[in-house]
């Protein structure tokens, strides 16, 4: 599953970066939520699984062979998890790519779990009770379960354009009303989709300046704001100060 997982996520990432076009003008970030939802039905597949298995193993329990193996398998497991899922976090930064985040929280829950597990077969081969192995498996279920919310949450807020927070975009104001001529800004909307951020706001800008002055103070605010977040797009209108003389 995991290998199924990461190969989708690697078409996710390729295709999501792909420039926008003719057909689609707000680029492709919306590819990495659906990525998200991909992650969320692969690990609720992998927990219905477990279930399934360790009800049975309840009802026909069968001892576990060779625990000691096991238990190297998970010891090696969830350090070499622990190690990717790290890499893929500081990476999921760099690039700004959601489904690399979605990759590596997935991972990392597999670390959790593998760490539970080999925990689990210390206890069974000390004590000798073999019923812990379906009561340990339920309970990192659940634990996976609880984990894979964060993923779905994440993916339904990426697809309904949720907007920058607020100290982001108190930010951005800071930035805009520093320069001169400018009063104020209002109106500000704004939308994260992936890596990508829509942001449209109306400037206050003195009504004496040219065209051109006021093009000039723009250009300005806009690579100030990109210098930020390098996958923005920011619209902005004018609103002349005093308000009170040109109403648009
Ligand atoms: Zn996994």
């Amino acid at each position: 599953m995991d290998l199924i997982s990461s190969f989708i996520g690697f078409f996710s990432i390729k295709f999501s970066n792909k420039s926008p076009d003719e057909f689609h003008n707000y680029w492709y970030g919306k590819i990495e939520g659906l990525y998200w939802v991909f992650e969320w039905i692969i690990i609720f597949i992998v927990v219905g699984f477990i279930f399934y298995e360790s009800i049975e193993k309840i009802i026909n329990s069968s001892p576990i062979e060779s625990i000691w193996l096991w238990f190297m398998i998970m010891i090696i497991s969830w350090i070499v998890n622990f190690f990717v899922s790290q890499k893929f976090l500081a990476e999921a930064k760099k690039h700004h790519s959601l489904a690399l985040e979605a990759d590596a929280l997935h991972i990392r829950s597999d670390t959790y779990s593998s760490i539970w597990i080999s925990l689990g077969l210390l206890l069974i081969w000390i004590t000798g009770f073999q019923i812990l192995d379906p009561i340990i498996a339920i309970l990192v279920a659940i634990f996976i379960a609880y984990k894979a919310w964060d993923i779905l949450k994440k993916s339904i807020l990426t697809l309904l354009d949720m907007s920058l927070p607020k100290q982001e975009i108190d930010k951005i104001k800071n930035i805009v009303i520093s320069k001169k001529h400018i009063h104020g800004i209002q109106n500000i909307y704004s939308r994260t989709v992936g890596k990508n951020i829509f942001l449209e706001f109306d400037l206050i800008i003195d009504d004496d300046l040219s065209i051109s002055q006021a093009h000039d103070i723009v250009l300005k605010i806009q690579k100030e704001i990109q210098n930020i977040y390098p996958y923005i797009q920011t619209r902005i209108q004018f609103e002349p100060f005093p308000q009170s003389k040109n109403k648009v």
